[in-house]
């Protein structure tokens, strides 16, 4: 198929003088005025026209607030400080003419520096990107944005168009990796690819490539992108005023259905950034009442299993998406609450053994010696240990059929929950008091709660029949 993104043709002029743009997806034509009032997206097949960085800015900024970073180069690339309805946020937006010489890295390094400094979030725009020139100078944004990072400030990546080399390796370091319809991410460049003898990538791609790719956490059309970046910065706790919430908000993935007077919403991230998106598992960003912030996992129940999960449970590349997840939950202050439904792990693959362990024991290592609090919820009787690995939790809750079988594996759960509608309620008991707990007992409060997860751990390897749960996370952590 033809790369139909870079052989884009430009704005023609019609019969009566009016400038008009062809979908290059589906073919329709309409006026260039009413493209830019739909954001360059295709009213007829939701292709997203790559578009300059200013409007890019304009769509996503609170009018007014943009001031560019002092000495910062102008045009394709812009870099400064702005607000988001009102949240302070460092900015870079590249459209997809950009060239990464030495002067915009350098600009690049001192937006990232400020933002450090100064206590903001980053929002990074990126676009298609070439230019070689710059890889001498990348590694310093390599740093700046491990010490930003390092300094708690979020970083969400949004992609716009294709991205490829440095840039968009750099990506896929980001805390949220979010990606217009149509992106494509290619850590090597097509060249590369080309003289590696593969053929060249499809430029046009449907949003599910980059998620089950397991590159971009989710999928952002432009008309979206405000509120839910937002929205974003809201859960990840960056300092500013709440954000209207989008609508309509998204129920957590309970099993039974939404829990009956609860405001909370959850915002599903995708993917183990390397190999895949395991619906197996699934987790993300989520609010139970009007102001919990929290992280969840949560493991495929029997009802209601969505069609994509895997019949033999959670793989390799859905532990790998759990360690992402648990680390940003870490990095954000974020308690993190585990629905354990039915689960059990690919154990008919010999092969991919050794990777499933390794990957399991780096996200039990996580889980069990992460330092924010930890609640799992226990939904019904499990007959695999992959999800009993996930109720080593500083406080366990149990369905009443769930409970039994916890029993019968000689695990007391901290409370047994009648019905899971009584569940909204219990959790923000528990979390309301482990956040207090962990508050005012620093380190030493911590650590005690910590030995009480690796005790329950300890226990369920040695209840574990299958030698896959026997492997202690430390021996799998040593292996490198
Ligand atoms: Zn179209």
């Amino acid at each position: 198929m033809a790369r139909r993104y870079i052989t884009l043709a430009g704005p023609f002029r019609g019969e009566m003088g009016q400038m008009y743009v062809r979908c290059p997806a589906c073919g329709e034509v309409l006026p260039l005025a009413e493209a830019r009032e739909q954001a360059m997206v295709c009213p007829w097949c939701d292709f997203h026209f790559p578009w300059e960085a200013t409007a890019h800015l304009e769509l996503l900024a609170d009018a007014g607030s943009f001031r560019p970073l002092a000495g910062s180069p102008a045009g394709p690339l812009l870099l400064g400080q702005a607000t988001l309805h009102g949240r302070p946020v460092a900015v870079a937006v590249a459209d997809g003419t950009v060239r990464w010489n030495a002067s915009e890295v350098r600009a690049l390094i001192a937006l990232l520096e400020e933002a450090r400094l100064e206590r903001r979030p980053l929002l990074w725009v990126m676009a298609a990107t070439q230019g070689t020139e710059a890889e001498s100078y990348w590694p310093g944004v390599h740093l700046a944005l491990k010490r930003l990072q390092a300094a708690g400030r979020p970083w969400l990546a949004l992609l716009s168009g294709p991205g490829y080399g440095l840039p968009a390796a750099t990506a896929l370091q980001a805390d949220l990796l979010l990606a217009e319809p149509g992106a494509v991410l290619r850590p090597a460049r097509p060249e590369v690819l080309r003289r590696a003898g593969r053929l060249p990538p499809e430029v046009l791609r449907p949003p599910r490539k980059v998620l089950s790719a397991g590159w971009a956490d989710a999928v952002l059309p432009r008309r979206e992108q405000r509120a839910v970046l937002a929205h974003l910065l809201d859960l990840l706790g960056a300092a500013g005023p709440p954000p209207p919430r989008p609508e309509p908000a998204v129920p957590w993935p309970w099993p039974l259905g939404r829990p009956a007077g609860d405001e909370g919403d959850f915002f599903e991230l995708h993917g183990d950034r390397c190999s895949g998106d395991d619906a197996a598992l699934r987790g993300g960003l989520a609010r139970l009442g009007k102001d919990l912030r929290l992280l969840l996992l949560a493991t495929a129940q029997g009802r209601g299993r969505p069609a994509a999960c895997p019949p033999d449970g959670i793989g390799a590349g859905g532990w790998r998406k759990a360690t992402r997840l648990l680390l940003l939950a870490g990095r954000f202050g974020l308690p993190v609450v585990t629905l354990i439904g039915r689960s059990t792990l690919h154990l008919g693959r010999k092969q991919r053994e050794a990777e499933l362990s390794a990957s399991l024991g780096e996200a039990m290592d996580t889980f069990l010696t992460l330092p924010v609090p930890t609640v799992a919820v226990a939904l019904e009787g499990d007959d695999g240990p992959a999800g009993l690995a996930l109720t080593a939790a500083d406080a366990l809750l149990a369905l009443p059929e769930a409970a039994a079988s916890l029993r019968e594996k000689g695990l007391e759960a901290d409370e047994e929950v009648a019905t899971p509608e009584d569940l909204p309620e219990a959790l923000k008991r528990h979390l309301h008091e482990l956040l207090q707990t962990y508050a005012i007992h620093g380190p030493l409060g911590r650590s005690k709660l910590l030995q009480r997860r690796h005790v329950r751990w300890a226990r369920l390897a040695a209840e574990a029949e299958k030698p896959l749960l026997r492997c202690s996370p430390m021996e799998t952590g040593d292996e490198t």
